[in-house]
């Protein structure tokens, strides 16, 4: 008898004693409900062993089913599906069997499967949740008796007729032996068209023509005359009243072929088989199933249906482009990961990680693409890790460009549909290189051997435990990138130009290979050789000191003239604000009331366009308050300044300047990133002020100028990576000025000028700000000199928030005792009320662990519903 020890896909609430084949069914529970907010709480270490049960496999199925596979299987009255995680020749309980495959081949590869499991230990989730990572979304969908999302089948249309097919009307239509003869509707009126358009020379007699069409009466005759059609002579012969060709025209439509012609004109001009709905697209819907039915009936076209891949890229082309040859610094790096990474296959256990440290500009994706090349040459294969797949179209294109058929992206804009097709492609080994999101690590290849992870200090690559919805793992992609690099043999690149402190201390310790590239690169194989441009030089304006110059305006008198400057030569300039909206809040000049969201308590922002406040937690809109609500004064002031309000200014600064906004309010529709940027590349505007997402990785060589106009913003904010954001955000928008051999400027305005963090920042001093910033953390105790984990509760009910709360904390001290722990070896923080302490109507608390292992009191605790687990967090607010 053979087993299969099996996750099944059912969240379970209780805690059993002892591993059991099924609960019994008093016990079952769905869990989480489905309106619950906190659902992601990881469910607690009860659910991590329960949720496998053992299964045995009928005899039909044995030899059949194999890890990852996805079955259907009894679970107390119900069917669920599970997934397949082990086979064994014993189980320690009774069991139930098997129902059947839910879908033929596994769905995980035993890598995936081994990366999930581990998954679940590290991030201390249900295995489960973990598992769904890999599947594209919809696949486990009920759907009749299989998964849900299927792929789609669609008619393809080619024709098969004849090249040299006579035109409409032509033919004889009693020839019987044309295609066209077959399809025409015959009438009196069209036979006899017909043949006076066969015989026009000839002059038929009415007689004639009534002979030789059949025809019981001359009525049809008469009627085409009078409709002048035809035309009869004195003598009463017949001959064509129009031209011939317009003569061809009325038969055809007489006839009903008519309707067939746009149909056949698009399909013999497409030269090889069309989709039904392209083929509709291009007639103007005129290829109904019955049209086309007609033209397949007498052997015009042939008609099949056949599986349609939505493909995310469809409709781009891409320039096929030839690696460049690299530069003296890039060669030397390509040689230093070559030599570690690709000499031979890598053998289990071997690690080939690096860290490519290398200023914005420097050459890092050529780097990228070059290990992609050996990979593939290796029968390898890539994913490629990108912070946002929308705020990065031109690297999508140099991947898809340098290796053209090969690649293809994930992201979190594609229908399911799509998202089903390309993991299948994947999965059949269609493509050999995915780029995309965090999620992209998930992807089926089945040869991996290589993972880059671009922008590597980028914040998403960490699943927000902040985030309102269901997810409920946690995790950073670097850290799971690493695992999965190690399961599969593959060689991990990390790129940044100012690298996260984890992996930069990482590289200090050797776990990472660290290569550097400090030059930036503006041109490379022309005559005047590799040239590098410096980095742009940084300006610091003390806001403090324009106060006192009596200069009250957000733009410092040394950015008015940087900006007049740029604009006077024809170059372009960037302003970074980290904040939309006209104002950042609304506060009643007489109490000190501030606007604030009902739900979160967080102040209200004012939106002049849009004429509301919104809430930038919840993105709930408030009507804009003519009294305040607290003492009812009319003295409503607005506070601080956004997007839309610097725009404005600039207006009065520089009423010519053409302006773009690029920030979260106009970027909501699907490809307006890309519009905006390409906008502003084709230099239709002068100026773009934006947000966080103009620190992006966007190369525009016109840009020599950036203006921060508030660099303090967030650097004060209670989080422990808050200097490093700012750094990393402030450089990363420094980089975007002087990509070109035009050079470029850079202005950051601040409040705290002899911040390290700005100071350094304004140096592009990496290594001083990592001097500085690692030594705060060390003192601190933070990551990474030490692990962190966060526990964080939400509960509509105040008290009961706070309760919970406690509750917990008392059991985080309990088993720290019983795990025969020293109290001193772990810090523990809280319980406290979150910094955004409400959201969305729920209170929030949190726990803090921080010490060598906080993971494994955290997977010691009963964890009830409300919970989210977050280990390794990277934001504490
Ligand atoms: P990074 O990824 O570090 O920001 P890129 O790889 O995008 O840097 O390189 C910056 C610019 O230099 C790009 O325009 C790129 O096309 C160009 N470039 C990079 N390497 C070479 C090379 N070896 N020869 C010519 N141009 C290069
Ligand atoms: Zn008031
Ligand atoms: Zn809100």
């Amino acid at each position: 008898m053979m087993y299969a020890e099996i996750v099944v896909n059912v969240p379970i609430r209780r805690t059993f004693a002892s591993r059991l084949a099924e609960p019994p069914v008093e016990e079952m529970e769905p869990w989480p409900p489905e309106s619950a907010p906190g659902n992601g709480a990881a469910e607690n270490r009860a659910a991590s062993t329960l949720q496998t049960f053992h299964y045995s496999l009928p005899p039909q199925l044995e030899g059949q089913v194999r890890p990852g596979h996805l079955v259907w299987a009894p679970f107390g009255a119900r069917e669920v599906q599970g997934f397949v995680l082990r086979l064994s020749d014993h189980a320690p309980v009774a069991t139930r069997e098997v129902l059947r495959l839910a879908r033929p081949d596994p769905v995980l590869t035993p890598v995936q499967l081994e990366l999930a499991t581990w998954m679940a230990d590290y991030y201390v989730a249900a295995p489960a949740e973990a598992i769904k990572l890999f599947l594209p979304p919809g696949l486990l969908e009920k759907e009749g008796q299989g998964a849900g999302v299927r792929a789609k089948r669609e008619l393809q249309v080619e024709w098969i007729g004849p090249s040299n097919l006579p035109d409409l009307g032509a033919g004889e239509p009693d020839g019987g032996q044309d295609n066209w003869a077959e399809l025409a509707r015959s009438t009196p009126g069209s036979r006899t068209l017909a043949y006076v358009l066969a015989h026009a020379d000839s002059r038929p007699s009415v007689d004639e023509v009534r002979d030789a069409c059949a025809l019981k009466s001359p009525s049809a005759v008469n009627t085409l005359v009078e409709k002048g059609v035809l035309r009869q002579d004195a003598e009463g012969r017949l001959s064509l009243a129009q031209s011939r060709e317009e003569s061809r025209a009325i038969l055809a439509s007489m006839q009903g072929l008519d309707r067939y012609q746009p149909l056949i004109a698009a399909l013999r001009a497409a030269g090889g088989p069309l989709w039904k709905s392209d083929l509709a697209a291009q007639t103007d819907g005129g290829a109904g199933l019955s049209l086309l039915r007609d033209l397949a009936a007498v052997n015009l076209i042939s008609l099949e249906e056949r599986t349609r891949f939505r493909d995310p890229l469809a409709g781009r082309t891409y320039a096929h482009t030839k690696a460049p040859t690299l530069t003296d610094e890039q060669t030397a790096v390509w040689q230093a990961i070559r030599a570690r990474g690709f000499g031979s296959r890598l053998r289990a256990g071997a690690r080939a990680h690096f860290l490519i440290h290398g200023v914005t500009g420097s050459g890092k994706t050529e780097i990228y693409l070059h290990a992609i090349g050996e990979t593939l040459a290796q029968g390898r294969q890539a994913i490629v890790l990108v912070p946002e797949i929308a705020l990065t179209p031109q690297t999508v294109a140099r991947f898809a460009g340098r290796f053209p058929g090969r690649v293809t992206v994930i992201h979190s804009g594609l229908s399911t549909g799509e998202r089903y097709d390309v993991w299948r492609k994947v999965r059949e080994g269609e493509f050999d290189v995915v780029v995309g999101p965090r999620s992209a690590l998930f992807a089926p290849l089945p040869r991996l051997g290589l993972i880059v992870i671009d922008e590597e200090h980028e914040p998403s690559y960490k699943q927000n435990a902040e985030e309102w919805g269901s997810h409920t793992v946690f995790y950073d992609a670097r850290r799971v990138a690493e695992r999965l690099a190690d399961l599969s043999g593959s060689v991990l690149i990390l790129g940044s130009a100012t690298p996260s402190l984890e992996a930069y201390q990482s590289a200090q310790r050797g776990r990472l290979t660290l290569v550097q590239m400090p030059r930036r690169l503006v041109g490379h194989g022309t005559q005047e050789g590799t040239v590098y441009a410096e980095l742009p030089p940084v300006e610091i304006v003390d806001m403090r000191q324009e106060l006192r110059a009596d200069n009250r305006s957000v733009f410092s008198r040394s950015l008015q003239a940087e900006l007049h400057a740029t604009l006077d030569a024809g170059e372009q300039a960037i302003l970074f604000l980290n904040r939309r909206g006209t104002n950042t809040f609304v506060m009643c000049r007489d109490c000190g009331a501030v606007a604030r969201c009902t739900r979160c308590d967080s102040p209200l922002t004012y939106h002049e366009r849009a004429g509301t406040l919104i809430c930038h937690h919840c993105n709930r809109k408030y009507p804009i308050p003519t009294l305040c609500p607290e003492c009812n004064s009319k003295r409503i002031k607005y506070f601080g300044t956004g997007t839309q309000r610097i725009e404005e200014l600039i207006g009065e600064i520089a009423p010519r300047a053409r302006l773009m906004r690029w920030d979260a309010d106009t970027t909501t529709g699907k490809g307006s990133h890309e519009q905006i940027l390409e906008r502003f590349s084709n230099h239709e505007a002068d100026i773009l002020v934006g947000t966080q997402m103009i620190a992006k990785g966007l190369d525009l060589p016109l840009v020599t100028l950036v203006g921060v106009i508030a660099a303090d913003v967030g650097l004060f904010l209670p989080d422990f990576r808050s200097g490093e954001r700012t750094f990393q955000l402030l450089t990363q928008v420094a980089g975007r000025a002087g990509r070109s051999a035009r050079g470029g400027r850079v202005v950051i305005q601040t409040y705290s000028p002899e911040h390290y963090v700005i100071q350094a920042a304004a140096a592009h001093d990496y290594a001083g700000f990592y001097a500085r910033e690692i030594e705060y953390r060390r003192e601190l105790g933070y990551p990474p000199l030490q692990r962190m984990a966060k526990l964080v509760y939400w509960e509509k009910n105040a008290e009961k928030a706070q309760a919970m709360a406690e509750r917990m904390a008392q059991q985080v001290q309990a088993q720290i005792t019983a795990l025969g722990l020293r109290p001193e070896s772990v810090t523990i923080v809280g319980p406290v009320p979150a910094y955004f302490a409400r959201y969305r109507g729920y209170y929030r608390w949190q726990i803090l662990l921080s010490g060598d292992d906080p993971s494994a009191i955290v997977r010691s605790l009963t964890i009830p519903f409300g919970w989210r687990v977050d280990i390794d967090p990277v934001s504490v607010l």
